[in-house]
């Protein structure tokens, strides 16, 4: 999974170069950041953790910032000496009005200076949309331009999220606690300027936050290779027994994803109309029901709409946007997805944002993001949580078929000036598949280095 000389890109391995990099300083060329990303072995966060405001949150934040994953600092040093910091903590619940937004300026602002490489900041809100007093709800959705904005100031591979919290949710960490060790900690390295929404359910923290899918079942769709099979190992690495499945003619592949996982596949063609039952019914027969689906199997047709035959759309639609929804359908009503559950869809920045040559794909990735705010109040009633993860330019095989020219520029038109691999979108998806997570539910999360397409 580590970038080699291809993946990584030709442009990236250039100015990485003893004489590329000459070249590029001498010529001001942006350099992209080495990533920090997940090991076990190593802290969460780079360095210390800052932590700043006066809202409800702070005294459960400073809890759990004063635990033994994190090194908690509560006075800014500023200067030669100062600290690097690894992670900067604001909790922005406590402003009511837009003359308040200043404490951002104050917190932030001199600190600047003071950051490691690839370290994490975090903003915490009141979800907006839940706010009744205007002067409050103009100022908790100021933050979303303040968060999109750092993120694009920010260097060295760190990044920034906003998250909402529910104005309903107990002051206690419960329901927040697995968002905040997913956004502060080397699992979310190409998650930039992102919105999570947090809602107001309390969460049960799981025994063990390096295993928290232990005893649980989960399907990966298209899981013989790419981002599903990437999917498959980290799920399996957090704990989860895993189903995997793909189409029959990737037999082999897909048999090594689950040898690989210590899991089972599944030759299944989501597409199928009876793909829906199979699965329902293996899940049953075999396991007495899944705890997570991972629609992840997908496909991609270009063409220009004038140039687009039947069978191109056609096909895009069923895989990416009719089986996804046929499968939880299906699961759903024969009980085989239990309450608890988590479903997990994959859109792209294609749905968000379009692409020239995929308003079929387009199509079917932004009803994924239609069938997250839609089937989200209807499974909440069964204790299920849906959320979509949307990558941007992720180094697959999918990708790697995308012209050079193309695909090096879909490389640096980021904030983190890189595609990403598959390991950020699998690790994301692992985060909404914790069970703690169980108050995040009709969210879309980005994992595109803050991609300057879309919103
Ligand atoms: P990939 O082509 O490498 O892998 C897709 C897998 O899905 C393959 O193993 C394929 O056999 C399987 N599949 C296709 N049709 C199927 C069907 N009918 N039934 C079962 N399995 C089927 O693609 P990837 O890059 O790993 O993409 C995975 C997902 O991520 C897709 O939904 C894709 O649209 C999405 N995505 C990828 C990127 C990227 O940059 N790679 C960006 C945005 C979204």
């Amino acid at each position: 999974m580590a970038a080699n000389s291809t993946t990584a890109g030709l442009y990236s391995s250039f100015v990485h170069s003893g004489p590329g990099a000459f070249i590029a300083k001498q010529a001001g060329l942006p350099v992209p950041p080495p990533l920090r990303r997940y090991k076990g072995s190593e802290p969460p966060l780079p360095g210390p953790v800052l932590l700043g405001g006066s809202g409800r949150l702070v005294e459960p934040l400073r809890e759990l910032l004063s635990g033994p994953d994190y090194t908690l600092i509560e006075n800014a040093t500023t200067g030669r000496s100062a600290d690097k910091y690894g992670g900067l903590v604001f909790d922005a619940t406590g402003i009511t009005s837009p003359a308040e937004l200043e404490q951002l300026f104050e917190f932030f602002g001199p600190v600047m200076r003071s950051i490691a490489a690839c370290a994490r900041f975090v903003v915490l809100g009141t979800t907006p949309e839940l706010i009744t007093n205007p002067d409050e709800r103009v100022a908790q959705r100021a933050l979303e331009g303040f968060t999109r904005s750092l993120g694009k100031e920010l260097l060295q591979g760190s990044t920034v999220q906003l998250v909402y919290v529910s104005p309903d949710a107990k002051t206690g960490l419960t329901g927040l606690e697995s968002t905040l060790r997913f956004v502060l900690s080397a699992k979310s390295a190409f998650v930039d300027a992102q919105v999570i929404r947090v809602g107001a359910d309390d969460a049960t923290a799981p025994a063990s936050w390096d295993k928290p899918l232990e005893g649980k079942v989960a399907v990966v769709t298209g899981a013989a290779r790419g981002i599903g099979a990437t999917i498959a190992e980290v799920l399996a690495r957090d704990g989860a027994h895993v189903i995997c499945a793909d189409i029959p003619a990737a037999g082999e592949a897909l048999a090594e994803t689950a040898n690989k996982v210590g899991g089972t596949s599944l030759p299944l063609d989501v597409s199928a109309p009876d793909a829906g039952e199979k699965l329902a019914e293996h899940a049953l027969s075999r396991h007495g029901g899944i705890d997570i689906i991972v629609n992840n199997a997908g496909i991609t047709r270009d063409k220009l709409l004038a140039n687009m035959d039947a069978a191109r759309w056609n096909s895009v639609i069923s895989v990416n946007l009719i089986a996804p929804q046929q499968l939880v359908n299906a699961l759903v009503e024969k009980n085989a997805l239990k309450s608890g559950g988590a479903v997990i869809d994959v859109s792209s920045i294609a749905g968000i944002a379009g692409n020239r040559g995929q308003t079929n794909y387009g199509a079917s990735k932004a009803g994924v993001i239609g069938l997250v705010d839609s089937y989200a109040p209807l499974l909440a009633e069964k204790g299920i949580t849906i959320n979509a993860v949307a990558p941007g330019f992720i180094e697959t095989k999918m990708t790697a078929a995308i012209p050079l020219a193309t695909r090096e520029a879909g490389r640096l038109m980021s904030s983190l000036q890189q595609g990403g691999q598959t390991i950020d979108v699998a690790e994301t998806v692992a985060y909404f598949a914790n069970p703690a997570s169980n108050a995040i539910t009709g969210n879309v999360v980005r994992v595109c280095g803050q991609g300057f397409l879309g919103a």
